[in-house]
């Protein structure tokens, strides 16, 4: 299990926290399933609603699962409407945060599994691809799909993938029905450093990082 904790909202480059070690980012299209899915990884219900209180919604948002080891989670993108100034601020944010973050070791991309690989995702795609870090796709709301269906996309998926030729993989997610819980943990934890009930690749035993009050530490930082 993993165990997260909001650690802090960061509105501009230069206030990224200095001395984090281990990053890893998640994406999407606004209303793909990101927050649902960081709460079901991070075992928290509320954990990930930090990222849609306003005035937060275009930040990014730290969560920590180890000392200096973070999950970030990126604003969503694909507001229609969002003026034109807000859209450039938000590429000049993600773009500057993906392409020069040297402690970023991959991005977790969310696709609604009904639409995956959108214009958008493309992009963000596009944009990653030169750093030559990891991307694991998230195919959520697989509950939606018959399971022959949501495993033809996760081949076309795979497929796609290939063809851009970016160290990727893909795999089945659904919040609500727990499907695919284990196999994003583990990915996680291989980038972070944080192995199941091991020590972490800076020396520290795991469970020293354990967050007591586990549960509802989302509840103090969330109305
Ligand atoms: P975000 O905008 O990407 O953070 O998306 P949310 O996590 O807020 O989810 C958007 C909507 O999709 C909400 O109504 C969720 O309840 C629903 N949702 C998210 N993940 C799943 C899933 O795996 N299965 C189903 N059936 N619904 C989901």
């Amino acid at each position: 299990m993993l165990n997260a904790q909001f650690y802090t909202t960061v509105a501009q480059l230069a206030d990224l926290p200095a001395d984090s070690e281990a990053e890893v980012a998640f994406a999407g299209r606004s209303n793909a399933g990101k927050s649902s899915a960081i709460n079901a990884i991070a075992r928290h219900r509320r954990l990930a609603f930090v990222s849609k209180i306003p005035g937060r919604t275009q930040h990014l948002n730290f969560f920590q699962i180890a000392p200096r080891r973070f999950l970030v989670d990126l604003p969503g993108y694909g507001y229609a409407r969002a003026p034109l100034g807000q859209q450039r601020a938000w590429q000049s944010l993600i773009g500057g945060y993906l392409a020069r973050r040297p402690a970023l070791r991959g991005l977790i991309l969310i696709m609604d599994i009904r639409h995956p690989f959108t214009e958008l995702d493309r992009q963000l795609l596009n944009w990653f691809a030169p750093t030559g870090k990891p991307v694991h796709i998230l195919l959520s709301k697989a509950d939606k799909l018959s399971r022959n269906q949501a495993i033809n996309v996760l081949r076309t998926a795979r497929a796609l993938l290939d063809e851009i030729r970016l160290g990727g993989s893909a795999q089945l997610f659904s919040g609500p029905k727990q499907q695919g819980l284990e196999e994003a943990e583990a990915v996680l934890r291989a980038w972070l450093g944080v192995p199941r009930g091991g020590v972490a690749d800076d020396g520290t035993a795991e469970t020293a990082k354990k967050n007591p009050a586990e549960g509802d530490t989302a509840g103090q930082t969330v109305p």
